[in-house]
């Protein structure tokens, strides 16, 4: 479980991307967080696993604070996989390097069992006939199926997806969020930017709405989108549905 309780981002430049944010993230659940371009959704989801530090409040992971001194930050970030807009694998490493790359670098496990996970994982994305290929020779899903398997070789408790969809070319989006799902309904607890409203409304336990660093809605989907309890919401809502 995550606890973010009222946290302040500032950048460097005096930018406050996010205003007193406070948000529980429980075991098993999948929060979707939706909002303008520029509304501090990165920020807070890098936040999570301290890609970016916060200016004030606190973040709990299954209650070690994130910032106490002593709390070890490679072990925490080892706990929560995350998924980026760009899939970042390694071009000179095969499918199956690629997977096993972190886990051989810095788990204990022996390179057998590690690769034995690899595999598991790549069937479970679809990719088990392609872990001999490299990443030139995959499309955009497929590549983006296997940054969702290297995330999930670090055996994490919490999956991050930074809009995992959005470079993606749309006959590929849905491959990618089949594979979400299946991850939804094996019980990962999952935080999701995304601007795909059918998944936010199929698969979310809660939806968050941020704007200009304010999170001013959290509510179920039925609720999110059927009764939007905020002026601001209604009107983001109008525009992209
Ligand atoms: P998008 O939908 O475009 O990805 P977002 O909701 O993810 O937007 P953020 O990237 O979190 O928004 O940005 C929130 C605010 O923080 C914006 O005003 C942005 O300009 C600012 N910001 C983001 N990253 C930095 C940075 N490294 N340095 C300074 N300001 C930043
Ligand atoms: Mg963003």
């Amino acid at each position: 479980m995550i606890v973010a309780n009222q946290i302040d981002k500032f950048y460097p430049n005096g930018c406050h991307a996010l205003k007193t944010v406070s948000a529980t993230i429980q075991r098993g659940e999948v929060v979707v967080v939706i909002g303008p371009s520029g509304s501090g959704k990165s920020t807070f989801l890098r936040t999570l696993n301290q890609l970016e530090t916060i200016s004030s409040g606190s973040i709990t992971v299954d209650g070690t604070d994130m910032y106490a001194k002593g709390t070890d930050i490679n072990k925490l970030r080892e706990e929560v996989g995350m998924v980026f807009q760009s899939f970042n694998l390694f071009p000179h490493m095969s499918v199956l390097e690629n997977v096993m790359l972190a886990p051989l670098k810095v788990s204990k496990r022996n390179k057998r069992e590690v690769e034995e996970h690899a595999k598991a994982l790549l069937y479970k994305v679809g990719l088990e006939s392609r872990m001999n290929n490299y990443p030139s020779q995959l499309s955009g899903g497929q590549m983006q199926r296997v940054a969702i398997a290297r995330a999930l070789a670090m055996k994490p408790n919490i999956m991050l997806f930074d809009e995992p969809t959005s470079a993606l070319d749309p006959e590929m989006v849905g491959e990618v969020l089949d594979v979400m799902k299946s991850l939804a309904k094996d019980g990962m607890t999952m935080v999701v930017v995304t601007h795909e409203m059918g998944f936010a409304k199929e698969v979310a336990d809660r939806v968050l709405f941020m704007e200009d660093g304010e999170l001013l809605v959290e509510d179920t989907p039925a609720d999110f989108f059927e009764r939007p309890s905020h002026p601001r919401l209604s009107k983001f809502l109008s525009q992209v549905l």
